[in-house]
């Protein structure tokens, strides 16, 4: 994958997008600066699926649009704050899936009923319950960035999530895994039978034999050849 922060940011949306995390021209993926500048943040106004490389901002953790053409989205502090809060992270992505909201709305703590699970329980992702309104102050991004902690990704109750990663593949694919693992949890509830789930010592050993390296740089090449087909099937040819 490219090291360029931009075309990173492009191939998260475009992922996003082609696996049902659109949400109009809301939710945002974000790169940081490889030279400590800033984020690398989506434009605002755009869909994922419209998102180029010529739509990525860089900005910094005031709000200064740094370089690129495009406006700032206005919870741009969920990401700068989460950067900075967390050293080891070098991702974030910010969506509102509706299996997620749904689940974040209950009181259930999420159970790894499926493979995705295991990588958020034990102990399961906290809940952000500081406000359901827009994350647009620098303040507001750092109660977001507490309530995550040392987890990889949290639930804005009645809102959204929050999924950070040491890569952008990493909290792209946090995202997707995570509303897959409260929707599985979500219809498994609605049967009204009693539930059984992984135990924690198979949850904790699935995050390498499921959520391994090797297996999501798999996952990750396949979804690039996805993107990639798609973008050229969309592309004319004289
Ligand atoms: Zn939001």
């Amino acid at each position: 994958m490219s090291d360029d922060p931009r075309e990173q940011v492009r191939l998260g949306c475009q992922v996003l997008d082609l696996l049902g995390q659109s949400d109009l021209v809301w939710g945002h993926v974000s790169v940081r600066d490889p030279g400590g500048r800033g984020t690398w943040i989506k434009a605002r106004g755009l869909g994922f699926d419209e998102v180029t490389a010529s739509d990525v901002v860089l900005v910094d953790r005031d709000g200064t649009i740094l370089e690129g053409d495009g406006g700032l989205h206005l919870e741009y502090p969920i990401h700068t704050e989460v950067l900075a809060a967390r050293p080891d992270v070098s991702a974030v992505v910010h969506t509102h899936p509706q299996a997620a909201v749904a689940f974040g709305a209950t009181d259930l703590e999420l159970r790894p009923i499926g493979h995705e699970g295991a990588l958020f329980s034990p102990p399961g992702p906290p809940r952000f319950t500081g406000t359901s309104d827009l994350i647009n102050t620098s303040e507001l991004g750092a109660a977001v960035a507490a309530s995550l902690g040392n987890h990889n990704a949290v639930l804005l109750v009645n809102h959204g999530i929050v999924t950070a990663g040491r890569d952008l593949p990493a909290a792209v694919l946090g995202a997707v895994f995570l509303e897959k693992a409260c929707r599985l949890q979500l219809d498994a509830a609605a049967t009204g039978r009693p539930l059984r789930w992984s135990t924690d010592e198979e949850a904790v050993a699935k995050r390498e034999s499921f959520g391994g390296p090797g297996q999501m740089a798999s996952v990750w090449q396949y979804l690039l050849r996805r993107v990639q087909t798609r973008v050229e099937a969309r592309t004319p040819t004289v």
